[in-house]
């Protein structure tokens, strides 16, 4: 009995762990077939033994996106998810399940939607004026988004058809936003191109997007809207087919993709053609959503824990194909760590042509006894990039070998003790040296404009630059790069420009920018507050660095590592003549009055970013932190500040408008 009680614990930190991943940091790390059979085996586990049932398992709770970065909003009616079905014999349970609920004599119809893969959303309307946008957050309580929603021009700021007398002064529209994905991918080139992470997939995008600070870059990413129900106090409707007519007279958008079925053998017919045909949509659909047609059949089936009774989604199998596997090679990466990539035979995959695969790292290829050669099933899960998900044994099946030397400049690997990567340990490697500069350059960096991956590959391929250190060197070849193809006078001006302005970045994005493994924004900021120059860091002992809140032995190897490298040394030395800023400015520029003072950011500030706004707190000596507490010095309220706000005015904490802020950080 322990060993199920345990494996249910297991389960339910797991599942926590890639909620997280998924809802708060738009960063899947599993593929939604995988995560919904952990989910399932959960399920299973806690209806044979509901003893093991707690409130905070993931079966009895809506996945949660709350981040604490936006104001909180109570939902009128909660925001439920939905339970899923994934084979018509289980679409045909839940139609028996349904008429088993409902009186006898009662037929059933049901409405089928597309499911649009997207982000869902709340939008109340006053008097026809679109006044609060909030996310699903728990389901209970969600987080106000409205001037992010007020961007996408497909949502109503004022509805259509609003009169005092057809009751529908105050509602709310349920709906979700989605990007195209054509404007997702369009805008993944446009990261790729200025060295900026890539989404996994259209539904990330659309969560990361939705969830920043700037409704500025929210306006300029590609986001859309559908929606599929109203609800108003004072109208009640008899179908949900109603609802759906009466959300497109008031003006919204809804998908022309639905229809009402007389019985569940319809539905199933519905959810086959659109199986087929998601393909030839602009847009992602991971499957049907199937409503109960009758409002008050609705009410009569209520709800579960996390779900309604009367809808279930039907959900498309991941996408799958089987390919040969050529060949595998390997990429070297900017720490060096080698990537082993499955290189296919080219196939179609959902609307596009793969012909590529990751690996991962080679004990991936070992446990699923790859071999070059092999008939390999690929699958679109959660990601971009396709994975492997098993093999086929071929004649031409070859085993694979662990790579001895780098593939790019044939130097000895090296694989640490306990770790399951494959280092090329010479940093001159040009692979290392792309990766390095591109890290360089990237906007959390040194935030070069125009220095992205392809023009950093090309500067490389064409001996331009050999190390961080030649970035500066540049301007030397002006002439010569204003007469490259591609480029023009001003386009390498700006270039230049942008790179004379790095020279002006704090101590702290200079010794991220260095790329030392594991020394992340975070870390980089610690140490930089800490020891004040790269000097001191450099003469520290592990024991010193380890003294740093949060920087434990693995950081402090890193670092030890990087600097007994004559090569970075060299690189240091010429990033100090061309002048960057190798110590925190602290000393001038460090006020008494902030020195180790707590800051709370809350709401949209006019004037800055909310990472400007860090940046310059933490110049001044002073730290930021998420949460208001007794010990916070300062909560920074710009436009919709909210809980954080309230909290600080109990707690009597010393509240400062944006131009005092700027005052006190000027
Ligand atoms: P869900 O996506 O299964 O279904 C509910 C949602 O469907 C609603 O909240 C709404 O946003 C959306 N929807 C789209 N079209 C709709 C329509 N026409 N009518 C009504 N709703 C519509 O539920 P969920 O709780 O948002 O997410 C759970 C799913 O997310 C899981 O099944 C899993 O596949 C995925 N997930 C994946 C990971 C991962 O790590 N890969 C982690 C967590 C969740």
């Amino acid at each position: 009995m322990s060993s199920i009680k345990e494996r249910i614990e297991k389960l339910k930190e797991e599942i926590k762990e890639l909620d997280y991943n998924y809802y708060v940091l738009a960063q899947p790390k599993v593929s939604d077939y995988q995560y919904d059979q952990l989910l399932k085996e959960l399920e299973k586990l806690e209806i044979e033994n509901p003893q093991f049932i707690t409130p905070d398992s993931p079966t009895q709770r809506v996945g949660s996106d709350l981040t604490k970065e936006f104001n909180p909003v109570q939902h009128a009616i909660p925001m439920l998810s939905l339970s899923n079905t994934y084979s018509e014999d289980e679409l045909k349970d839940f139609d028996r399940r349904v008429r088993e609920n409902l009186p006898s004599n009662q037929t059933v119809e049901y409405v089928t939607e597309l499911k649009i893969d997207g982000v869902s959303v709340s939008i109340k309307y006053n008097d026809g004026y679109l006044t609060t946008a909030a996310t699903r957050g728990d389901g209970t309580v969600g987080e106000e988004i409205t001037n992010n929603i007020k961007t996408i021009r497909s949502i109503p700021l004022k509805l259509k058809n609003i009169n005092s007398k057809n009751d529908l002064s105050e509602i709310e529209v349920r709906g979700e936003v989605f990007m195209e994905i054509n404007g997702f991918e369009k805008l993944n080139r446009q990261r790729e191109e200025s060295g900026e992470k890539l989404f996994a997939n259209p539904r990330n995008s659309t969560a990361g997007t939705l969830k920043l600070q700037d409704p500025r870059i929210v306006a300029s990413r590609p986001l859309d809207v559908f929606v599929y129900f109203l609800s108003s106090q004072n109208f009640e409707f008899e179908t949900q087919n109603e609802n759906l007519e009466l959300l497109k007279k008031l003006g919204l958008k809804v998908n022309p993709n639905y229809k009402l079925c007389k019985d569940i053998n319809e539905v199933i017919e519905f959810c086959r053609y659109w199986g087929e045909q998601r393909e030839n949509l602009p847009y992602e659909i991971d499957g049907v959503v199937v409503k109960v047609n009758s409002i008050m059949q609705q009410k009569i089936l209520g709800n579960i824990a996390k779900s309604p009774r009367w809808a279930t989604a039907y959900k498309f199998k991941a996408k799958q194909a089987k390919t040969k596997l050529n060949k595998v090679t390997w990429q070297v990466g900017r720490t060096g760590a080698l990537t082993p990539v499955a290189e296919l035979e080219p196939i179609l995959l959902a609307g596009s042509t793969i012909s590529r695969a990751t690996l991962h790292n080679f004990d991936e290829i070992l446990k699923k006894d790859i071999h070059e050669g092999d008939l390999v099933i690929i699958e679109k899960g959660g990601d971009v990039i396709p994975k492997v998900v098993s093999r086929i044994e071929t004649e031409e099946s070859k085993k694979i070998e662990k790579p001895k030397f780098c593939p790019v400049c044939n130097s000895q690997l090296f694989q640490p003790e306990g770790e399951v990567a494959i280092y090329c340990q010479n940093v001159l490697c040009e692979a290392q040296v792309k990766g390095k500069i591109e890290h360089f350059a990237s906007r959390g960096a040194m935030d070069i404009e125009g220095l992205g991956e392809s023009i950093v590959n090309l500067f490389v391929d064409l001996g331009y630059l050999k190390s961080v250190a030649d970035i500066y060197e540049l301007y030397l070849k002006k002439d010569e790069l204003e007469n490259l193809e591609r480029f023009g006078k001003k386009s390498i001006e700006n270039l230049l420009n942008s790179i004379e302005e790095s020279k002006t970045r704090p101590f702290n994005k200079v010794l991220f920018a260095l790329g030392i493994r594991y020394v992340g924004t975070g870390a980089a900021q610690k140490l930089a507050l800490h020891f004040n120059s790269i000097d001191n860091l450099m003469k520290a002992s592990a024991e010193e660095i380890e003294s740093v809140p949060e920087i434990g032995p693995r950081i402090s190897e890193s670092i030890k590592t990087y600097f007994e490298n004559e090569d970075n040394l060299l690189i240091i030395q010429k990033l100090k003549e061309a002048g960057l800023v190798f110590e925190s400015m602290q000393s001038e520029n460090v006020s008494d009055e902030l020195k180790d003072k707590s800051f709370v950011l809350t709401g949209t500030l006019s004037s800055l970013t909310r990472d400007e706004a860090k940046d310059k707190i933490i110049a001044k000596g002073g730290k930021v932190v998420s949460s208001v507490s007794a010990k916070t010095d300062f909560v920074v309220v710009g436009e919709s500040a909210g809980s954080k706000l309230d909290n600080a005015k109990k707690l009597g904490i010393k509240i400062l408008e944006e131009d005092e802020f700027l005052k006190l950080i000027s």
